[in-house]
């Protein structure tokens, strides 16, 4: 089953107590494709990048199976820049600098070949351009699902408002999901997200793993206790490739599967963080992947006898 992947090409200069990068190559839309590719193909990839974005990125991506006729590439403009600095913890970061360059002026016109495509995974982007995808899309995808951040909900919350009237499945941080429904309780934000138009909701919580709410069901999956995080950019991208490769594999969205999915999505995201950038995702193949899904399975799983 075939998956369109919308989000970011880009460069990013990361810091962490660790280490600190000049520019390698992020992006929301790069970390999906390396991620989903690993479940199902096509990846159908709707993005941007100016006339730096490396020719070499763009031939391993296309050797994952990741279809780049979506990927408009701007001949005098500058790729998509991001720049971020870890605090100690790990779980939680300041931007420094977004220079937005050529997404300025993204207006993807999706290929007649993506119209068959039955997901639709929007990462994190401008709003109104993820809301102009769907509109695109003659057939409804079986899923859609979107990613966001802080820094759309302070520039473009309106629109960002109501692209979530068009999306089933919305994946967010703990502290975007309180910024978005303005309630500290994950419970109580949960409930105002879900009227707000996806009937799904997956907050993820970094080391302390990730929720999916759905009506008045709720699952934890935890995150696998790492003895390596070395770098945490573009984990949450990871975890939503694994997350829509697993439901786009199997072709079933029902929530027992998502709770798979959630499980698939974090072992991903395990692998993103132990280096710089997508490294680590270029190296791994499906036993590395089979093993920590295992992992997750020993981590949560005992027996009790109540008596
Ligand atoms: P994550 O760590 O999963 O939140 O994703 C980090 C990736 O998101 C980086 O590779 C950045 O290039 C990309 N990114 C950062 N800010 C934005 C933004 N405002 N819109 C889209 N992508 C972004």
């Amino acid at each position: 089953m075939s998956l369109i992947a919308v989000g970011t090409m880009a460069f990013d200069a990361i810091e962490t107590p660790f280490g600190k990068t000049d520019q390698i190559v992020g992006g929301s839309a790069t970390y999906v494709a390396y991620a989903a590719s690993n479940f199902v193909k096509p990846i159908l990839q709707v993005s941007i990048v100016g006339y730096d974005f490396p020719q070499a990125e763009m031939d391993e991506l296309k050797k994952r199976g990741v279809q780049l006729e979506g990927v408009e590439i701007v001949k005098d403009k500058k790729s998509f820049f991001w720049s971020g600095k870890y605090h100690l913890d790990m779980n939680t970061r300041d931007t420094l600098v977004t220079d937005l360059n050529v997404l300025l002026d993204f207006n993807p016109k999706l290929p007649e070949s993506y119209q068959d495509a039955e997901f639709l995974m929007l990462g994190n982007l401008d709003p109104t351009i993820q809301k102009n995808v769907i509109l695109q899309m003659r057939k409804r995808p079986k899923l859609i699902v979107m990613d966001t951040m802080n820094f759309w909900m302070e520039i473009a919350m309106p629109q960002l408002m109501e692209t979530l009237k068009l999306v089933d499945v919305l994946m967010v941080n703990d502290s975007e999901a309180r910024q978005l429904s303005g309630e500290f309780s994950l419970v109580k934000a949960a409930k105002k997200i879900m009227q707000m138009g996806p009937r799904y909701l997956i907050i993820k919580k970094g080391e302390h793993g990730a929720l999916l709410f759905h009506e008045d069901k709720v699952f934890f999956a935890p995150a696998l206790p790492l003895e390596v995080v070395f770098d945490p950019t573009g984990a949450g991208d990871t975890f939503a490739g694994g997350f829509i490769g697993h439901i786009a594999k199997t072709g079933d969205i029902s929530f027992e599967n998502m709770k798979r999915g959630i499980i698939v999505g974090s072992a991903m995201a395990s692998y993103c963080v132990e280096k710089f950038g997508p490294e680590r995702l270029k190296e791994i193949n499906k036993a590395d992947i089979d093993l920590r899904i295992q992992e997750f399975v020993n981590l949560v799983n005992f027996d009790i006898e109540l008596v």
